[in-house]
């Protein structure tokens, strides 16, 4: 690094209350009357926030570009400028009923880290990237097509409440046509940290240490069918029934205890069943048939297929006690992505050197991060959520805990910098080696 002593990047700290105003400038754009926000991709909304944060990475000394999936990427030059770039970034979309800290966070602590690496005349061997992905929240078009994963064909993204995808990206700078060219590797990235508010309530409830993410959950969909027979719910007898609702209420009672299962490497796991249609749906007519959704999630797939065998077995069991039929049917399946272990000891070493009590948790909920591991190594840091509410208006993170969180972002970046090394560094190694070999 240059400019810079070991002591000034030991005592470096982010400008708090920069950041905070920032979030505050952000939040104005789609701001609603209650505190929250609606920054739908795409939208006038989404624009203008991006327009913003665009000036002040411009401000921040980076240079500021849009690819054809329309991320925006600020990066903040290198030492060694071909060397693969340490990434950070999140979004500035909103679901339609938003905080102000889901996404947008992650971003701004981004930009307030280079504009602190500017004010200092910090600069790190690895250029520094802050990434503005696009369309978080619906389609994840952005990291998808960074990690060449985004499906081509522009129905798969029809809805009716969306314009065209083409036009979307277009409206916030990208290029449909275009759009393999967003594609990144680790030529280009050398790594990627995301800074994001939890979205749950765990670290709150473990007194709000930061949050060291060990991954994200793998998910997985299922649809459950029942089928009974509808008949009158007066003249039927007790014994002769084939209630579908009866069989779908023990399935969640089953689905409910295995969510609860600890021990034998259960504990983190998550069982819902969510949606529950049934018909014919009458006050006088047993239920003929429910369908309903079961969505599991964990870290580990051998844990997850061992929740679904052992839901299955209670299956067989219900069916036949209640006379219905049951069919179990896959719907979606995440795999589980784990984080980076150097990038996870990184973050966890600087928690420690900032005294900053820290806890392991996955995070549940995706990310543009987990999409971006398929293409470089990925770490991420949570900072807690106030009653672990988010995606609604109340979500809230205290300004400490978002400054706490910026600097640990500031300060794992610097350490990661150090621990990869850039193309010219080895060549120059290479050079400065063989020139002493030649000198013996
Ligand atoms: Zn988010």
């Amino acid at each position: 690094m240059l400019n810079t002593t070991v002591a000034t990047v030991a005592t470096l700290a982010v400008n708090g209350d920069r950041l905070m105003q920032m979030m505050a400038d952000v939040a104005a754009i789609g701001s609603l009357p209650n505190g929250g926000v609606r920054r739908l991709a795409f939208s006038p909304e989404d624009r203008e926030a991006r327009q913003l944060v665009q000036r002040w990475m411009e401000a921040a000394g980076m240079t500021v570009t849009i690819d054809a999936a329309a991320n925006m990427i600020g990066r903040y030059e290198g030492r060694f400028p071909h060397a693969p770039a340490l990434a950070t970034g999140s979004h500035l979309d909103t679901v339609p009923n938003a905080g102000i800290y889901d996404g947008t966070y992650g971003v701004l602590a981004g930009v307030e880290m280079a504009r602190t690496l500017h004010d200092q005349g910090i600069r790190p061997d690895h250029p520094i990237e802050v990434i503005v992905f696009a369309d978080e929240e619906r389609t994840m078009i952005g990291s998808k097509a960074m990690a060449g994963k985004a499906k081509l064909d522009p129905n798969f993204y029809e809805h009716p409440n969306y314009e065209p995808i083409e036009i979307g990206l277009k409206y916030i700078g990208g290029n449909w046509s275009q759009l393999t060219s967003a594609q990144r590797d680790t030529d280009g990235l050398a790594a990627f940290v995301e800074l994001h508010v939890e979205q749950g309530p765990v670290l709150e409830a473990a007194g709000s240490p930061m949050g060291l993410v060990t991954g994200i959950v793998g998910q997985r969909r299922y649809l459950i069918t029942i089928d009974g027979s509808a008949s009158h719910a007066g003249t039927t007898p007790m014994t002769m029934r084939q209630d579908a609702m009866v069989a779908a209420s023990q399935i969640v009672l089953a689905v409910n205890r295995i969510g609860n299962k600890t021990g034998d490497g259960y504990g983190e796991q998550v069982a819902t069943v969510g949606s529950m249609k049934l018909s014919p749906n009458v006050a006088n007519t047993i239920p003929g048939r429910v369908e309903m959704t079961l969505d599991i999630r964990d870290l580990c797939n051998q844990r997850l297929d061992a929740m679904i065998g052992e839901l299955q077995d209670e299956v067989v069991a219900i069916a036949s006690q209640t006379d219905t039929q049951i069919q179990i049917k896959p719907q979606l399946r995440n795999e589980p992505v784990p984080v980076n272990s150097h990038i996870y000891n990184a973050i966890a070493q600087v928690c420690n050197e900032l005294e900053l009590p820290a806890q392991a948790l996955p995070s549940r909920a995706s990310h543009d991060a987990q999409i971006i591991a398929s293409i470089t190594d990925m770490g991420m840091i949570f900072v807690p959520s106030q009653g672990g509410i988010s995606h609604s208006e109340t979500e809230y993170t205290s300004p400490e805990h978002c400054v706490q969180g910026a600097n640990i972002l500031l300060h794992t970046l610097l350490k990661l910098d150090q621990h990869y090394r850039c193309p010219e560094e080895v060549t120059a190694e290479e050079i400065t080696t063989s020139k002493t070999e030649s000198k013996v």
